[in-house]
């Protein structure tokens, strides 16, 4: 398998774009602003190949058409939207994406925009959640609803413990206080937290995290677990109701 790995870029207050480097070069997911991608592509000295565009966002694509622009990198995005981004290749549910010689596997996952997709790949044990998925937390639901949200999270939540969420945001610690006030007692999420505020002390990013702990601590995970939803208040309700009273308590955290 050829070599893979993924940097972080972080950009405007809390975004990250990833620039994924491989002895064939780089790729690009979700470049909201050009400026800092083109400095680590500098910095890196290879040739940027693809862009990946996960949803229509301006703090997603913003830096599309610069990159494009100057490195005239193959750009990938949702089917969607193609009639609303400079997509050279649209695609949709389980389309396949060489990504560097590593094979992306595209994921619909509406909710926070109708045209969110996530990429997965396999092989590296790695997923683009962007605004879908968060460490601890969840995207706000925008152009979809509850229902369709909550089954985009369960699709993510069907990949290996082992897969690292690569996120649109860092709002772990924000996502952390609303994961505490619903379930104060939980020491193991306690622990769990101070990991995370650890890494945020030493000015490290929490991303990637676990998909593994995001099933066991994110709320937005946890919908359908008895327990959970027990200790809401919402036992008897639908897991989609439950998502739904969960996701609107945090937009009034
Ligand atoms: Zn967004």
């Amino acid at each position: 398998m050829a070599d893979w790995m993924v940097n972080l870029v972080p950009f405007a207050s809390d975004n990250y774009a990833y620039l994924i480097e491989s002895d064939d070069g780089l790729a690009v997911v979700d470049p909201g602003e050009a400026a800092p991608v083109a400095a680590a592509i500098k910095t890196l000295d290879k040739p940027l190949r693809q862009i990946l565009i996960t949803h229509h966002h301006g703090d997603h694509v913003g830096g599309v058409a610069a990159l494009k622009a100057t490195h005239g990198a193959e750009v990938v995005g949702p089917k969607a939207s193609a009639g609303k981004l400079p997509l050279d290749r649209a695609v949709s549910e389980g389309d396949r994406v060489d990504c560097l010689g590593a094979e992306l596997t595209v994921i619909e996952t509406p909710g926070h925009t109708l045209d969110h997709i996530a990429y997965y790949t396999e092989g590296h044990q790695g997923l683009f959640s962007a605004d879908c998925l968060f460490v601890l937390g969840c995207g706000r639901v925008f152009e979809g609803d509850a229902p369709m949200m909550w089954n985009s999270l369960l699709k993510l939540r069907a990949l290996s413990d082992e897969t690292l969420v690569f996120c649109g945001h860092e709002y772990t610690m924000a996502n952390a206080r609303f994961a505490l006030s619903l379930t104060p007692d939980d020491s193991a999420l306690q622990a769990h937290i101070d990991g995370l505020q650890e890494r945020r002390d030493q000015g490290a990013p929490t991303v990637p995290s676990l998909l593994g702990d995001e099933k066991r601590f994110n709320p937005f995970l946890r919908c359908d677990d008895p327990a959970f939803q027990e200790a809401l208040g919402l036992s008897g309700k639908s897991a989609a109701e439950v998502f739904a009273e969960v996701r609107a308590r945090k937009d009034r955290f």
